[in-house]
């Protein structure tokens, strides 16, 4: 069997909104929180670390640094960063509806439409046929020794980005962020291999060329998150199937959206092995609002 190649889009997207800090940075700033001191405020940030990311995002191209008065300055979206809200949509729905109680206070409880005075409920669509995603509906090609080249560097770039599991496993249910299960490289190529079809320990051991521990760490989390759920299928020995609940599965439309953004700005060609096999065509991402299907736009949407 070959291995499963992971989109290298949705890695270039992910090394730079894919840590918690910078997601809420994002929330905030779409929110209009734009100063230094009201950043740190509400994301909770300590200083060092929110002008780390802060600059990460400024070399990424998202932010610019505005000066609005003498030594007064304000952070504000790029065109690239704009192109970011309907990410922002996706991740915030999914904590919304799977993160309740991690939600932050500050986070808006509603979000209007104001074109369709409907509540906003982004959906990720085809842009070709205009049906929604489903992870059912995409065709991955399988590795070429270039791509595997790619995923080597994603494996690697894992090593220096990863967040504490011990952290997460054990924890209620309800408090994983979005942030929490792709801001781990590890966690990510599980959860896309889920997506796409792997179902025992030894076909990801397989596909995705991880250390028995590390799989067994990042399993027991995704389970206990309720993002997998497990069931035995054989008893000596004992040996489990591992599918994706609900809860797993709503990823898919952040991701996808998170490797379209990447692959429209960023990472020119490194999206194009996905089909959407009901219309035949390379698959393009676009999110809309499910009660017009008009593509949300900042200046249309309101807050409570
Ligand atoms: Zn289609
Ligand atoms: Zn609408």
């Amino acid at each position: 069997m070959q291995r499963l190649v992971i989109n290298a889009a949705i890695a270039a997207g992910l090394d730079v909104i894919g840590d918690r800090w910078s997601l809420l940075i994002l929330r905030d700033v779409f929110l209009g929180r734009r100063t230094f001191n009201t950043l740190q405020q509400h994301t909770g940030a300590g200083r060092a670390t929110l002008t780390r990311r802060l600059n990460q995002l400024i070399a990424n191209d998202v932010l610019y640094r505005r000066a609005y008065s003498t030594n007064r300055f304000e952070y504000q979206f790029t065109n690239k960063g704009l192109a970011l809200f309907d990410t922002s949509l996706l991740a915030w729905q999914w904590e919304t509806e799977w993160a309740k109680d991690a939600a932050e206070p500050t986070l808006p409880p509603a979000l209007q439409h104001t074109p369709c005075a409907k509540p906003l409920n982004p959906v990720a669509i085809c842009r070709h046929c205009l049906a929604a995603i489903r992870h059912t509906d995409i065709t991955w090609r399988h590795a070429t020794s270039a791509l595997d080249a790619q995923f080597t560097a994603i494996k690697s770039a894992n090593r220096q980005r990863r967040i504490k599991v011990n952290k997460l496993a054990g924890r209620d249910s309800a408090l994983a962020h979005i942030a929490d299960l792709i801001g781990d490289r590890w966690t990510l190529l599980i959860l896309i291999a889920s997506l796409f079809g792997i179902r025992q320990h030894d076909d990801y051991v397989r596909q995705l060329g991880i250390a028995t521990n590390i799989l067994a760490e990042r399993l027991k989390m995704l389970t206990e998150n309720n993002v997998l759920v497990k069931q035995p299928y054989q008893s000596h020995p004992l040996r489990y199937l591992y599918q994706l609940t609900d809860k797993g599965l709503s990823l898919l439309p952040f991701l996808m959206a998170v490797r379209q953004w990447a692959a429209d700005w960023s990472a020119p060609g490194s999206a194009s092995e996905l089909t959407h096999t009901p219309c035949g065509h390379q698959l393009v991402v676009d999110v809309v609002c499910s009660g017009c299907r008009q593509k949300p736009r900042q200046a249309n949407i309101r807050f409570g």
